[in-house]
């Protein structure tokens, strides 16, 4: 989940980790940390907090070899003792993933004698490396990696050796090449405007880097040639423009993200026909937002294709035992690919014979390579950990895939409805005037989000957006549920957000506002369905107004205006919306 990064070369090498920790940062923010190979020596710096809380130790440092480690705690508390690098006698170094058997081991190495400086299940490995070492780091990474269970991408350094040797397994972990020096990185946009050229290391591959070379080898320590590719991460789109936030900037971004998928469905549609052919179930998993997309495809595939569908939370999904029938396709939809319970998911399904469908903005993920098709979600680089333009993209990949599965091509009605979206979300992104109600929603006990059928998915979406950036309390309902138990927690301190998109359903949506204000509490409503505002004009305190839509597509739309809503609520509150506490952007351990 940490990000790492690491550099031999002929530059200083305590600017370029500290630069490149701030690009990966998004994917952890508690601690960080560095070390450096100086005359002979090891330098380690590392401090609880934010990647900036280095830059004063960094200072002094002049370096040709260094790693870098931002954290986000899964054993241990945030700490400057429990913040990477790590070191045991002369070895040092930075991990990213859980150790799963660290308890075992650590029982085991106490019994050598050997003495623990934190609380991680990290520490283990550095003590593992410094055991193995007999002259020669290679080896000792080897060796000591055949006894961890669990993921990681590790790099290791040794005080007298200018080299870094990097090993993964279930965790990314790149290469990248430049002239006379060489990285090492959790992903492409650590290395985004300095190395133009990369390679992604496979599961149980280790990598011996210098300034002049790298070379990889397999577990068994047998030389490998991988392939080497251009760094598609783009240094300018990882600026923050003229935007406050990233989550600002990624929501104004909407329009473009479900233009771009669209554009790229174009070059897996003929693939993704082939392999839906005969398909006769569909199985959508996701984690957080992408299992809220999840929800809307399964509702796209049944409306359109009459193919009966599931959403399921992958996490459960893959410890549920699930049937996997002949005819089955699951849906594996993860931003980043890399999210561990979404990628182990799909290696379930596709090892029990499913049809796998990855649907992701990072082509290049973990996720891809256990998938038989890959639908591209083209939003460009997230930064903010909470995910805004992924989720339309997404959502317009899987209105695009559900099409598919029905038999319409290209010129069919609902494909040319969906050319039309990016101008209604832009829209949106510009003009919608949150203000007044994220104010309302500032100062609530509790905020609930109600919808009924589709707009209930984007209930739910707006809810964990409001918790993620807000740390509110709330709930995403269904609107028609509300009476039947939670209407208990209605009162004078709590807000309902109902989300109405649909016309058919509008009367019904309007009860539930009413059985709100009945009991005193305060209502807003979203909508795009004509009257509602007038009939309701006495009830609801505020209401947003969306452009008229298709109801199918109208998640496009109302899923800015609450992700707006959750963004105006956080700033209000004084929270930083692009890094909220506990929370990291790809979620790589289980
Ligand atoms: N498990 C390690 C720790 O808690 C690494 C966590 C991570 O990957 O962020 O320090």
């Amino acid at each position: 989940m940490c990000g790492i990064i690491g550099y031999v070369g002929k530059r200083n090498a305590a600017k370029i980790i500290y630069e490149g920790l701030k690009r990966l940062e998004y994917r952890g923010y508690d601690s960080a940390g560095a070390a450096f190979i100086c005359g002979g020596k090891t330098a380690v710096i590392k401090k609880e907090g934010k990647v900036e809380a280095l830059a004063p130790y960094l200072n002094g440092v002049y370096a040709n070899v260094g790693i870098g480690h931002t954290r986000w705690a899964t054993h241990g508390k945030p700490s400057d003792i429990n913040a990477h690098p790590h070191s045991a006698g002369e070895i040092t170094i930075v991990h990213n993933g859980i150790i799963e058997n660290y308890a075992e081991l650590k029982e085991t190495l106490l019994r050598d004698g050997v003495a623990f400086s934190s609380d991680t299940d990290s520490e283990v490995a550095a003590h593992l490396i410094n055991k193995f070492y007999k002259g020669d780091l290679t080896e000792a990474v080897s060796q000591a990696v055949k006894m961890l269970k669990g993921s990681y991408a590790l790099m290791a350094i040794r005080a007298d050796e200018n080299r870094i040797v990097a090993a993964r397994y279930k965790s990314p972990l790149i290469i990248g090449y430049g002239g006379g020096e060489n990285f090492c990185a959790s992903d492409e946009p650590a290395l985004a405007g300095i190395c133009e050229r990369i390679t992604v290391l496979e599961d149980g591959d280790i990598a011996e880097i210098t300034a002049d070379g790298v070379n990889i080898y397999d577990g068994n320590l047998q030389l490998v040639i991988r392939g080497v590719l251009p760094n598609l991460a783009v240094s300018e789109s990882l600026g923050l423009g003229d935007c406050p936030h990233y989550m600002l900037k990624e929501l104004k971004e909407v329009p473009k993200s479900v233009q771009f998928t669209h554009k790229a469905f174009a070059d897996v549609e003929e693939k993704l026909k082939t392999a839906l052919s005969g398909v006769s179930r569909v199985i959508f998993v996701g984690c957080g937002t992408a299992y809220h997309a999840a929800l809307i495809g399964k509702r796209y595939v049944e409306s359109f294709a009459r193919i009966p569908a599931e959403a399921e939370t992958a996490g459960e999904f893959r410890y549920k035992n699930p049937v996997f029938g002949a005819g089955t396709a699951v849906f594996a939809i993860s931003q980043s690919g890399e999210t561990a319970d979404t990628v182990e998911a799909a290696r379930l399904a596709k090892s029990e014979g499913a049809k796998v469908i990855a649907v992701t903005n990072c082509l290049r993920s973990e996720l891809t390579r256990a998938a038989d098709v890959v639908v591209p979600v083209a939003a460009g680089p997230e930064i903010c950990v909470a995910a805004t333009k992924s989720y339309t993209g997404q959502v317009a990949a899987l209105y695009l895939c559900a099409l598919t599965l029905a038999g319409e091509n290209a010129d069919g009605e609902r494909r040319k409805l969906l050319w039309e979206m990016p101008k209604l979300c832009k829209k949106v992104a510009d003009n919608i005037d949150a203000g007044a109600l994220a104010q309302m929603c500032a100062c609530a006990r509790g905020v609930y989000f109600l919808g009924r059928d589709i707009d209930y998915a984007v209930a739910v979406e707006g809810s964990l957006k409001l918790k993620e950036v807000s740390y509110l309390q709330g709930e995403g309902y269904p609107a028609g549920e509300l009476k039947h138990g939670t209407l208990a927690l209605i009162d004078g301190a709590t807000v309902c957000v109902f989300i109405l998109t649909d016309a058919d359903l509008a009367g019904k949506t309007e009860n539930a506002v009413e059985q709100v204000v009945s009991r005193g509490g305060k209502a807003a409503v979203i909508t795009n369905v004509g009257g509602v505002e007038e009939r309701l004009k006495n009830k609801a305190e505020y209401f947003i107004a969306l452009p008229e839509c298709d109801k199918y597509l109208s998640p496009l739309v109302s899923a800015v205006a609450v992700q707006m809503l959750a963004y105006r609520t956080a700033v209000i509150l004084g929270r930083d919306p692009d890094k909220p506490r506990n929370l990291a952007k790809s979620v790589t351990v289980e």
